[in-house]
Formats: C-alpha cells, structure tokens, sequence
C-alpha cells in the first residue's frame, strides 16, 4: 500500500468554494486561504442559534502506543461512512503540531485512505493558527520582561513568573533557561523555561472561548505571576489583553478542510492531552454542530486523559454532550498492554491479547461512569491475524459491547459502513443526563482524588509538600471552583508510563498545581511529565523531504 503523503498527493480535492457550498454556507460565512482551505466566521453559530444541534460523536481509544492508535484515522474513516450512507455529517479535529510531526508521528491527519487533504499543508504551517498562539504567548514574556526593565510598577518578583516563552517543536535544550543576561541594557536577568505552543494557556483560552469578546475577557484573567507580596498579577493589571486579541483575531476562526472523499471537516485548535486539555476548540464543535446532522469529533491519547477532560472540562464549558462515543482499540496495543516487546507486535498471540484486553475494559468501565453509550472500533492493522481478530470480537460480544471491525485506514469511508450503522444506531438511546466524574464546588484534592481513583484506578493521592502550598493558595485566591486538567502519561493509565495493562491501587503523585485562570482551569501535573518534550534518537525529520517539482515525502 501507498504511504499516507502518497495517497493524499493522489486524490482530487473539491475546491473549497463547492465544500461550503454543500454546507449552505453564504459567502460571509467564510473566507478562501488558496484553493482548498478556508477560515469560517465566527458568527456562525449565534446566527443559528435557532437551528437544533446535530448528534455529536466523540473518538476516544485505549492508551496508546507512541505511534498512535488510529483515532484520527477512525474519526475521518466514520465521517467518511456517514456521508457514504448520504448523513450530513462533518469531521471536527485537532490541528497538528511540529512537535511530534517532526519528532515521533510524522503527522495527524489521519491515515490511508481516511485522512484530511491538503495534508501537507495542515501538518505544517496550516492557515497559521500555531503561529498566531506563539506569538501572543511570547509577546507576553516580552511585555513581563519590558514592564520590570522599566521599573517594575508592579512589584512582580521575577522568581515567581509562571508564564513560560514556548515554541511548536520539541526542543528539550530549551526546558530550563536564563533570559536578561549582558548588563543593564539587556534586561533584568531570570530564570525562565520553555513549553511546547501546545501546552500553552493561550492555546487552551482559544480553544475554549466561546467568541472574540469571551477571547479578551480570557486572556485579561491569565495569571502571569505574583508580586513581592505573593499577590497575584493578571494581564489585565500589565494592559495588553487588547493587544493579544488582536494577534489571535484570525487564529481564534475555525478552519475549513475536506477528506479525500471530499468530506468537509473543521480543524481547529490543538492542545495534547497529556499536558494540556486535548480537544480541538469549543468553537469547531459548536460550528461543526451547526452545519452537520453527525459531528465526529475527536479528543486526544486514551480516554483516560482526552475523554475525561473532553466531557469533564470541554463539555461542562460548552454546555453540552455528546450523543455517543467510540473507543478505538487496536490488537497491537492490547498485545502490548499484555506484555508483548514493540518489536515482536507483528506475531500472532492471543494469549497476550487476552491479559492486554483489560486495559480496554478499564476504558469501557470509564466511558459508562459518563452515563455515555459507546461503540468498540477495532482499527485492524496489515499484522492482526483471523484468531486475534475473533478473539477480540467475542471478547467484546461477552461484555455485552457494540463492536465493530474498521478498515477505513485500507478502504476509506467503504471500511467504516458497519461502525457507522451501530453509532447511529448508539445516538437514538436516550441514556439521560452525562455524569461528571466530580462536582466544580468539590475540594481540588477531592476533584483530583476522583479522576485518579474512578478515572485511572489509583488507590492514592500524594500531594508533594510543594503541591501543597500551592492547593493552599489556590484556595487562598479563590480558585477551588475550577475544573482540573491532569497532566500526565499517555502511555499508561497511572503516572507511571512503564506500568501497562490495567494497574490497580497505585499512587498517582501530584508534584505541582499551576492556576490557568484565563482558560478557566486548575494544571495538575504528576509523575515526570513534561511541558516540553524532547524529540527520539531517530526523529521522524530524518526522513522528509521535498524535491525541486515540489514532491514532498516523509510526512508518513
Ligand atoms: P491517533 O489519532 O490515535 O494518534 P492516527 O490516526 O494519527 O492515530 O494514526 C497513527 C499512525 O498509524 C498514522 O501514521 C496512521 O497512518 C497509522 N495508521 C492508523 N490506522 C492504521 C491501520 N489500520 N493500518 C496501518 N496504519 C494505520
């Protein structure tokens, strides 16, 4: 079979005047970006305020090996099916970041013949959405350093400035760093560090702003650190909200895409979901919602991490839920979750795969405490073997779970008729109200006790003694009432990224709580996981290029 760059080079996009035509959209609804890309208004959804929703579909998956389990992939595949079944359906996802394009993945937008066009373009520079988010992040850290160079009329103490420069690659030399240094003309010197554009606040307020007024009113609110004092300084204080607005002004519109079966889709807003809160923007869905009967959209690595901040932040923001869920799970990982080495993934063993099935039971268990009904998508793969295969779908069958075998990676849309039947089918159960897994006015270390202990199986909390002055003064500033976003390992479901399958009663450790007052949310990170991650001994870099005709490769 082809490589994803070569399939997606070889299909015939729709100029994207007849993709927002096929979604009723009048002309001030959306804007070119070339040929194939467009930004919608941001207007969209209050001007149809009157129009119901559309049924809303979220992919989730088991925890992932580091090449990804197909989720976007499926996501695309079924949006795909539901339009082969002549649905009104759209695709909302995620925009990727250089970091692991260039690093382990080699791209998001799918794979083979379920993927986003013009793929190239969306796993690079895209309409520029990252780039925007980079910018006001950084012209913040120089409006911080300006403001103390000039006299510090605000008292911040320089030792204690949470925000951090970022930047959209994995670059781990950059982690922890000296700016200000060469004397009194180049600043006051300080430590500072650097965190991928992804885990920034700025890329989580805009993903989570419900319009521009609701963008300035969000990043007026950030926290960028405290005084002297130990009093907190907010943007508003500095008085630059109007400034960063106005760089995000086109970043904070929603893209317009297609598939390679000329599926529309929406892609906007990329925060991961083991450092940030994983779901493309409030916005996207909501728009997506507006002119689609199905949305299927997507929230990062397993449902442990994108699933539970999807519905316990993203949804609880938006007001909102979704009608059914996917989980995605494929024999590799499962085999991997019983103990089998990367390498020998290929050879058949069921055994494995019975012990590695407990994983994905965990994620079943997770999705009903949402009170939320869901469908099993086997995303097969080249090495999965007959007795693997019947394995898994007996195994599903006997939990009493809707399965479905997905080929949307091999046969597009055509893969995905049966998952897509059984989803439809999914969203007609009237299964009542969504449970959270905590309540906003819970005790943070309630709220971070429940995600661990119901969510990932934790048998304990341990708050390190500096997470613990900081649960203090969160309380002591008034900001219980948020929701959390976890940080930590996709890999697993503790915080140990080694302990696969399904542990149970371990410890999960919260070693620092950050206040992200503008995106509205309380970062708990735990175990080692990073803010910047560094990229593998043979990044996936080594193998792209582009020719003097233009030819690219290497982008998977
Ligand atoms: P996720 O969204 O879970 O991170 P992706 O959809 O991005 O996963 O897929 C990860 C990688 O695996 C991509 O390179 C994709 O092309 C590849 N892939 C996905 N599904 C299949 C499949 N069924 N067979 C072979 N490769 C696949």
């Amino acid at each position: 079979m082809n490589s994803d760059i070569e399939i997606a080079l070889q299909s015939s996009m729709s100029p994207i005047k007849n993709i927002a035509e096929r979604l009723n959209l009048s002309e001030n609804d959306w804007e070119p970006y070339g040929h194939y890309k467009a930004k919608l208004s941001s207007l969209i959804v209050s001007n149809m305020n009157d129009k119901p929703d559309g049924k809303i579909i979220l992919i989730t998956s088991i925890n992932p090996t580091p090449a990804g389990e197909g989720k976007s992939t499926v996501t695309v595949g079924l949006g795909q099916a539901l339009c082969q079944l002549n649905q009104k359906a759209i695709i909302a996802l995620r925009e990727p970041s250089l970091g692991p394009t260039m690093g382990i993945k080699g791209g998001a937008c799918g794979g083979g013949y379920s993927q986003v066009l013009p793929m190239q373009d969306i796993n690079l520079h895209f309409t520029g959405d990252l780039h925007a988010i980079t910018s006001a992040n950084n012209a913040l850290s120089a409006f911080i350093d300006n403001h103390i160079h000039q006299g510090n009329e605000l008292h911040i103490d320089p030792r204690r400035i949470g925000w951090k420069r970022v930047m959209d690659l994995n670059d781990r030399a950059l982690r922890e760093v000296i700016v200000g240094l060469g004397g009194p003309v180049k600043g006051v010197p300080r430590e500072d560090s650097f965190t991928i554009t992804v885990a920034s606040e700025i890329m989580a307020i805009l993903c989570l702003a419900s319009d521009l007024e609701d963008l300035k009113k969000r990043l007026a609110e950030i926290i960028i650190g405290y005084t002297y004092d130990k009093q907190p300084v907010t943007v508003r204080q500095l008085g630059f909200e109007g400034a960063l607005t106005l760089l995000l002004h086109q970043a904070i519109k929603p893209n317009l895409v297609q598939t390679i079966e000329n599926t529309p889709a929406i892609i906007h807003g990329g925060p991961f979901a083991n450092i940030a809160h994983g779901c493309n923007s409030l916005m996207a869905t909501k728009t997506a919602a507006k002119l689609g009967d199905y949305v299927v959209t997507e929230a990062g690595f397993g449902a442990d991490l994108g699933a539970e901040k999807f519905l316990n932040i993203k949804a609880r923001a938006g007001n909102f839920q979704p009608d059914a869920v996917v989980i995605v799970a494929t024999i590799r990982a499962l085999k991997m979750h019983g103990g089998v080495d990367k390498k020998n993934l290929s050879e058949e063993n069921v055994a494995a795969l019975k012990r590695g099935v407990d994983n994905l039971k965990k994620h079943m268990e997770t999705i009903e405490q949402f009170n939320l009904p869901f469908v099993i998508a086997i995303n097969q793969f080249p090495t999965d073997t007959h007795h693997e295969i019947n394995f898994l779908k007996e195994w599903c069958v006997k939990q009493g779970a809707e399965v479905s075998l997905v080929e949307v990676f091999t046969k597009g849309g055509a893969g995905g008729l049966d998952l897509a039947k059984k989803v439809m089918s999914c969203c007609e159960v009237d299964q009542g109200s969504m449970r959270y897994t905590y309540d906003l006015d819970d005790p943070v270390e309630e709220k971070i006790h429940k995600i661990a202990t119901k969510v990932y199986g934790a048998g304990h909390v341990e708050f390190t003694s500096a997470a613990k002055k900081q649960l203090k003064q969160i309380k002591d500033y008034g900001h219980n009432h948020l929701p959390i976003c976890m940080a930590k390992s996709q890999y697993s479901l503790s915080d140990d990224p080694a302990l696969l399958g399904r542990p149970n009663g371990f410890t999960v450790t919260v070693r620092e709580l950050r206040v992200s007052a503008g995106a509205g949310f309380i970062v708990a990170l735990t175990g080692e996981v990073m803010t910047m991650p560094g990229l593998p001994k043979k990044p996936a870099a080594l193998n792209m290029d582009v020719q003097e005709n233009g030819t690219i490769t290497g982008l998977f």
